[in-house]
């Protein structure tokens, strides 16, 4: 496994694999079950796998967890080797000595759900995206439907600006308690672990409720009675089309319903599919 730090080293590390199907796994480091869930897809996709590890500044807001990310290199770099990842990139820094002078946005669709707290976080990610993408020049790139929002994004980025590459998205790996793995859940203290478990446990009940007929209006209303009961004032609870992420009134095969709340200080987003078992083995 090779470990480049540079847009040039990783080119010319690249350049005699062309030809072979690349694919990119873009992740931030401090690697769990998640993250590697995205890696044997990539393995099973593609010929040569590329793990990207960068803590993007871009995507932080002014008074967000930038500084105290978590960074284990060392036991990533070790993670991706038990893998067969066949090139870790780590740059140090991607931008311009005085910050992003070019960025991108998706107008309609970046200023939502978590665009509402994050306003210029889907901005970040898309402009680092597109570097990923400009230097490694992937085939394929996976991302994790844990982050629906940013895949969603993603796809739109690739679709509008003719990029000529798959995306494809990779279910959610939760803890045995349903918890959705995230770096950030290494913030939480004890009681906070347990309050997270509200989150993906309400997404389930309301999902129940609307597929045993119950109406949406009430079954969320329902959901957010249990959110309030165990102190849990969500930033959004919603369904919304999953493709292009505007409000249904109605369920569909494409409706999706999204949370993301505070847990103490940390921010936790989940979300979940409404179709029927007999519709996803469609
Ligand atoms: P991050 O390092 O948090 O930026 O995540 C890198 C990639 O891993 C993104 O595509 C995430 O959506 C994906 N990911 C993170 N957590 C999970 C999870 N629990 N299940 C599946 N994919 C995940």
């Amino acid at each position: 496994m090779n470990i480049s730090q540079t847009p040039e080293k990783i080119r010319a590390l690249i350049a005699p694999l062309r030809g072979q199907r690349i694919a990119l796994v873009p992740t931030m480091g401090c690697l769990h079950a998640g993250h590697i869930s995205l890696i044997r897809k990539a393995k099973y996709l593609a010929d040569v796998v590329v793990v990207s590890i960068y803590v993007n500044p871009l995507q932080f807001g002014e008074n967000e967890d930038f500084n105290q990310y978590p960074k284990t290199f060392e036991k990533d770099a070790e993670i991706c080797k038990n893998e067969g990842v066949d090139v870790i990139f780590h740059p140090e820094n991607l931008y311009p000595e005085n910050g992003a002078r070019v960025t991108l946005k998706v107008s309609d669709m970046s200023n939502m759900l978590c665009g509402i707290a994050r306003p210029s976080h889907f901005d970040g990610v898309l402009t680092v995206v597109n570097m990923l993408f400009n230097i490694i020049q992937p085939n394929i790139a996976i991302f994790g439907e844990k982050d629906w929002q940013q895949l969603a994004i993603i796809r739109r980025m690739v679709s509008d600006l003719h990029m000529p590459i798959e995306i494809v998205g990779s279910e959610i790996i939760r803890e045995t308690d349903g918890l959705a793995m995230s770096s950030r859940n290494r913030y939480l203290n004890p009681s906070e672990r347990q309050q997270s478990l509200v989150l993906s446990e309400v997404i389930r009940l309301i999902k129940n409720n609307i597929q045993q007929g119950e109406k949406t209006t009430k079954s969320i209303n329902l959901g957010m009675d249990n959110l309030k009961k165990h102190d849990i004032s969500p930033d959004y609870l919603e369904i919304r089309n999953e493709i292009t992420l505007q409000p249904e009134n109605t369920i569909t095969p494409q409706s999706r319903m999204f949370i993301a709340a505070k847990i103490g200080k940390t921010r936790l987003i989940d979300n979940i599919s409404l179709k029927t078992e007999s519709e996803n083995t469609l």
